[in-house]
């Protein structure tokens, strides 16, 4: 699934593959790394932080950035020792910075905040009652109950709205490729919008609430598909084109909005 930049790697560029093109790599099989070794480079006297990581499939040193902690991730293979992975990260601390500037500053759910539903900014609006839950009224989201509860009342309430969202989409979409629907759950992954195992089970990244319909069709429409292919073969992209008409508007939103998701919350 499409990430937040192409990670960097330690092989010669003309065996990197194509800027998007490895962006949109598939998610299937890798799973998602525990915390790792936190370190530090200094850039120009800035600290920049910095998670080693060790990834058995890895066959080379990869360097990405993890919007959501705002740091960069660092992936040795095995073999690789840390004083190599760290001078491999040096040297591309320039583009680390860039990136990390670049980044959507922390917006936590709280009174007075807006979050992203289906892409359109909706305002946190709290009030001291007991209630039951959000409830939206225009582009007002009302949350009742104690103030120390906003936050994860806001979450609950955005992960149950993917889970409605999203349910109706995989079973459409499955029943175009005469499928069942295939159970899927929700997740809160740094790198990627979802996933498809290779027994058929499905995972999505609930913040896909917060973007765009059309991004969420396609996102299901990508996994669903992989259902049917297992990779990204010319026959997988057919079947993603025949699921949903909003593949090249979702890809894009992806690569440039995508990353302000994980700064939410
Ligand atoms: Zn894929």
């Amino acid at each position: 699934m499409p990430t937040r930049a192409v990670p960097l790697q330690d092989r010669p560029a003309s065996k990197r593959r194509g800027g998007k093109k490895a962006a949109r790599k598939g998610s299937h099989g890798i799973a998602r790394s525990a915390p790792g070794n936190q370190r530090l480079i200094n850039h120009l006297g800035r600290d920049i932080p910095v998670r080693v990581q060790r990834n058995r499939q890895a066959r080379h040193m990869s360097l990405r950035i993890d919007a959501r902690e705002a740091c960069a991730v660092l992936t040795l293979p095995y073999w690789v020792l840390i004083a190599e992975g760290m001078a491999f990260a040096r040297s591309k601390a320039d583009w680390v910075v860039r990136q990390l500037d670049e980044l959507a500053p922390h917006t936590p759910f709280a009174d007075g905040r807006t979050v992203p539903y289906h892409g359109r900014d909706v305002l946190i609006s709290h009030f001291p009652l007991a209630g039951p839950d959000p409830i939206l009224s225009g582009d007002v989201l009302h949350v009742p109950g104690s103030p120390a509860a906003v936050s994860q009342a806001v979450r609950d309430w955005l992960v149950e709205e993917a889970r409605r969202a999203l349910a109706v989409r995989v079973a459409v979409k499955a029943a175009m490729i005469r499928r069942d629907p295939p159970p899927f759950r929700l997740t809160d992954p740094r790198a990627r919008w979802g996933s498809c195992s290779s027994d058929g089970r499905l995972c999505f990244s609930w913040r896909l609430i917060m973007a765009p319909i059309e991004v969420l069709d396609y996102v299901v429409a990508h996994e669903v598909a992989h259902l049917q292919a297992l990779d990204h073969s010319p026959r997988f992209h057919a079947i993603v084109e025949r699921l949903t008409p909003h593949a090249d508007f979702a890809r894009d939103w992806l690569d440039t909005e995508g990353a302000r998701l994980l700064r939410y919350g």
